[in-house]
């Protein structure tokens, strides 16, 4: 639940936030040099861009082999991600790209660039759903000049399944490729409707959302203090008419797949950094062969005691922001390793901990006594898989499950790279100076702003979600579709709140006593105005993180306006975000930090609706209109995505390994393309 997802898009992904969240420590080494090239490739709404790894070629040889085989076994799960955003995906991007690669015809025409955009497009959502907004990815070429491509290509050099001809293959996929009423929304979360029938993901299949939902109560036992996670690594669908699940296993569901992840991680295996990664890499490959989901417990009490392995890894069926019932884990995978200067901001955060919980805003009855091994590390990431790819996290706090952050903690990770990477490509974009109300606000950001930014994410990692607790008999999932929105909410708050406080200063995390109002401003600017530019016109506000920074924004602006704390102010036409009163402004934070820690506690559902309902999901119509038309004048891409590095194993003739060579050179289409061949083993339709 807990990923900061998309900078610039939320701190970047999960995380950022068009406020451009904000660069890392600068990194050096390794021939990353001003020639780096960060940008890539532009599409769509989309830029792809390259992060550098810092540091990888001062690993050790064992380290840099265990980064090697753990991102083969975070390539290979590729497709299980595609599968379960929607069973057409896997069939449709194998079509495409049998096309691509085999077309013989005219590849200057304009139909010709609409169908390589529209590929490009599906490739960084992974799927024919936008990654961020969830709408189907509408092509802008007609059906009549994709049914010619098929037709035109050479049958043998196609994907087609069990035989089928172009015809039958073709009439299966059209209607889901080009009837905007089929399938129209990966995650559907409209109130009223059924979630699960109306959402096109490929968690569920012919069951209703009752159906589902009683299925899985009738597994919980209220009494059981250290539940599993109940769903998280199955399909639903009736079998001889009665509802069951199809587990992702080894001879289960992704079978193939999963097999290959179990391959490299067995090689891992034998190079981890020690004995206590050994075991959490067994208990992973445990977990894939059984599906047991009491191991995948185990496996993460085992992962998330690891704290001092420089190497570490996620992979996984992990977030569950795609399941409109929140229940299924999405496939994800990322290898990393510990950035060791970068880690003394988090350290000092970590290790003040208490004090933050003693001192938050929230009442006495939703404080942990004792908050428990909130371990926070920044990290470099080396390769991205599954769901943190194309589009990435800037942080990420895991595990998910409440018992285990209860009894055990949860390791928080700010990555760096990535950050950085974002920010050097924004640089001179103009984004600050069509946006920022004033030269005071602009240069605070360049002052501080890369700062605040990062530390924000610390908190809001470290701290943020690790604090408060529920009151007993309070099940955590009572929230329902509110419940991800609104810890994201709380997090942020948390954040925010401190970011003030001369705590941080005192701690030598903050230079002055100014420095917070960089991100108080970039903050409410984005929640209220500039994360727009993610939002096609029409459309509400859909995704966990957006919600969460225009309910916290919009209501500080309602709540302040008699005292006109934070308010929203026209100049030449154009509408900017003016904080009169910076310190009224923090104590408006604590305040609605405080009503939502209650309602988490509680598990006031009604409380929580209304808030996200009333502040995080509408549009103005107005302000979206104008500030689509800024952004589009600056001609810059609201979502970014990534390549990863190519690593390679040097052997000698022995066939010993002696090295492990990074390399940056690799374009987007040919990656995407050489990940569909080396790492492409399921069937088209599971
Ligand atoms: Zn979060």
């Amino acid at each position: 639940m807990k990923k900061v997802i998309y900078m610039f898009t939320s701190l970047i992904l999960l995380g950022a936030c068009t406020q451009g969240k904000q660069a890392g420590s600068e990194p050096v080494d390794d021939g990353i040099d001003a020639t780096f090239e960060y940008k890539v490739d532009r599409f769509a709404d989309i830029e792809i861009l390259r992060y550098p790894v810092p540091g990888f070629n001062s690993l050790s040889l064992q380290q840099k082999e265990l980064i090697y085989y753990l991102s083969q076994a975070a390539l290979e799960g590729r497709d299980i991600l595609w599968d379960q955003h929607n069973r057409y995906n896997l069939t449709i991007r194998r079509v495409c790209e049998g096309v691509y690669e085999n077309y013989m015809g005219d590849k200057s025409s304009e139909e010709w660039k609409q169908f390589e955009t529209y590929l490009k497009q599906i490739w960084m959502a992974n799927g024919i759903h936008h990654h961020y907004s969830e709408d189907k990815i509408m092509p802008q070429f007609s059906q009549d000049y994709f049914v010619k491509l098929v037709k035109s290509v050479d049958p043998g050099r196609m994907p087609f399944r069990d035989g089928m001809a172009a015809d039958e293959t073709l009439q299966e996929i059209l209607p889901v490729m080009f009837d905007p009423a089929v399938m129209p929304k990966r995650m559907n979360q409209t109130p009223g409707t059924d979630i699960v029938q109306t959402s096109a993901v490929n968690f569920y299949e012919g069951v209703t959302q009752q159906e589902v939902e009683a299925f899985y109560n009738a597994m919980k036992d209220p009494a059981d203090e250290t539940p599993v996670s109940y769903g998280l690594n199955s399909k639903v669908k009736k079998i001889e008419g009665k509802v069951a699940e199809q587990v992702w296993k080894l001879d289960g569901m992704y079978d193939k797949a999963i097999e290959r992840i179990i391959g490299w991680l067995e090689k891992a295996a034998a190079v981890a950094e020690n004995d206590h990664q050994k075991e959490v890499i067994n208990l992973l490959i445990d977990y894939y062969r059984s599906g047991d989901l009491k191991t995948f417990d185990d496996y993460s009490v085992k992962w998330v005691t690891d704290t001092t392995s420089r190497v570490d890894f996620i992979n996984g069926f992990i977030e569950t922001y795609t399941d409109p019932l929140g229940l299924k884990g999405s496939w994800e995978a990322m290898v990393n390793f510990k950035s060791i200067e970068a880690s003394e901001r988090t350290r000092v955060i970590s290790e003040n901990a208490q004090w933050f919980e003693d001192h938050s805003p929230i009442d006495d009855r939703f404080k942990k006594e004792e908050v428990k091994g909130v371990s926070a590390k920044v990290i470099t990431a080396a390769i991205l898989g599954g769901d943190c790819y194309p589009a990435t996290p800037i942080g990420i706090n895991l595990p998910n499950s409440d018992w285990i952050r209860r009894d055990h903690g949860s390791k928080s990770v700010t990555i760096d790279n990535i950050t950085y990477a974002y920010d050097k490509a924004a640089e001179g974009n103009g984004f600050k100076e069509e946006f920022m109300w004033s030269d005071t606000e602009r240069e605070r950001s360049k002052k501080y702003g890369t700062l605040t930014g990062n530390l924000h994410t610390d908190l809001h990692e470290c701290l943020g979600h690790g604090s408060g607790k529920l009151l007993p008999g309070v099940s955590s999932d009572v929230l329902q579709a509110y419940g991800s929105p609104l810890e994201e909410t709380r997090a942020d708050l948390f954040a925010l709140y401190y970011l003030a406080d001369p705590k941080l200063v005192e701690l030598g995390l903050l230079p002055d006593n100014e420095a917070y109002k960089a991100e108080y401003y970039s903050y409410i600017m984005n929640g209220a105005m500039t994360q727009l530019t993610r939002i096609q016109p029409g459309k509400d506000i859909e995704q966990a993180h957006m919600r969460n920074r225009a309910l916290i924004s919009r209501w500080v602006i309602e709540k302040g306006s008699d005292e006109k704390v934070v308010e929203l102010t026209q100049r030449d036409g154009k509408t900017y975000v003016v904080v009169n009163d910076y310190e009224k402004l923090r104590a408006l934070f604590g305040e609605l930090l405080a009503e939502v820690q209650r309602i988490k506690s509680e598990g006031d559902f009604e409380a929580g609706k209304q808030l996200v309902e009333s502040y995080g999901v509408k549009v103005d119509p107005e302000l979206h209109k104008e500030v689509l038309a800024r952004y589009e004048a600056l001609n810059i891409a609201p979502y970014k995505g990534f390549v990863n590095p190519v690593y390679k194993l040097v052997t000698d003739e022995n066939g010993k390994v002696t090295d492990v060579t990074i390399s940056y050179d690799e374009n987007y289409v040919d990656q995407q393309l050489r990940y569909s061949r080396q790492y492409s083993v399921l069937p088209l339709k599971n």
